[in-house]
């Protein structure tokens, strides 16, 4: 039996609904799934009361961003209480900051000489909480303007491009103290794309509790790079496929990344004890 310890659906930027990433994840016989969406826990929330298929156990998660002068850091949060007040109006405003957001974004465009409008880009977003780039990315290409997300992504939104708009103003350290509040576990997600493995190394002294050491985008050599360094750190390892169902990016079905169940157990083992230190 296996795992996928970080999901996206409809609630940001996937393009199964949560519902549907059970029903494929139960198909392909995983055991562990994490739902991971950007900023929100919609997702995960709204699969509570319907029954989940056995042997299936879903994580709740969370994958936050946060913006350095010059890279991109993901959070991702496991084993969070989504009930957690602090955590709820947190995300409300983050989710408020992204509406507004992808308003300058598409002035931006337009300044720019591209006519997208922000009508289109919402229809595109539809059901999602977490409205972004991807929403953005996907109307350009409609609009003709580039060939694949991938492009307009190149061309015009990826961090520092012409018409990129930095997320909302958090910083990794609040992250990792929002997510530990919420009593969940922070995870530095695919530390390969982060692009600086003295950012890596300065999530440690933040107090990460795991590294992403299995994600798609990373070779072997990251792979066993970032396992020796959880090793050496004594955090623990998480992986997963980075699912979104778009063509291109990433894998493109549930079940061909995958990692072994025993991560999944041994995440629970480590809230678990990270919850009796605190009663302690
Ligand atoms: P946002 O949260 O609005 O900044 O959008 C970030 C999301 O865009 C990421 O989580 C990815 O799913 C997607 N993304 C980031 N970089 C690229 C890229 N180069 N090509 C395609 N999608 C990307
Ligand atoms: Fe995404
Ligand atoms: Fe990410
Ligand atoms: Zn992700």
């Amino acid at each position: 039996m296996t795992a996928d310890l970080h999901i996206h659906t409809t609630a940001s930027d996937g393009r199964l609904t949560p519902w549907e990433v059970v029903t494929r994840a139960s198909e392909k016989g995983l055991q562990f799934i994490a739902i991971t969406d950007h900023d929100t826990i919609d997702g995960f929330i709204s699969l509570q009361y319907l029954p989940t298929p056995t042997p299936l156990t879903i994580i709740p998660g969370i994958e936050f961003s946060t913006d350095l002068p010059h890279n991109e850091v993901h959070i991702l949060g496991y084993f969070i209480d989504t009930t957690n007040e602090t955590l709820k109006k947190q995300l409300a405003i983050i989710i408020n900051d992204r509406i507004t957001r992808v308003q300058r974004m598409v002035e931006r465009l337009h300044q720019l000489g591209y006519s997208v409008s922000l009508a289109r880009v919402n229809e595109i977003a539809g059901e999602a909480k977490a409205i972004g780039r991807p929403h953005v990315a996907k109307a350009l290409v409609e609009a003709g303007y580039f060939t694949s997300i991938q492009d307009a992504f190149n061309g015009l939104l990826e961090k520092n491009g012409p018409a990129y708009i930095p997320h909302y103003k958090l910083s990794p350290g609040q992250v990792i103290e929002l997510i530990h509040l919420a009593g969940g576990l922070a995870v530095l997600a695919h530390p390969g794309l982060v692009g600086s493995d003295a950012i890596v190394q300065e999530m440690i002294e933040l107090g990460i509790d795991g590294v992403e050491a299995y994600h798609p985008s990373h070779d072997e050599e990251q792979t066993k790079t970032y396992l020796a360094y959880a090793e050496a750190h004594h955090i623990v390892v998480t992986g997963g496929s980075d699912f979104h169902a778009i063509p291109g990016r990433f894998p493109q079905d549930l079940g061909t990344f995958t990692v072994p169940d025993s991560i999944a157990v041994r995440l629970q083992q480590a809230v678990q004890e990270r919850l009796d230190i605190k009663k302690a």
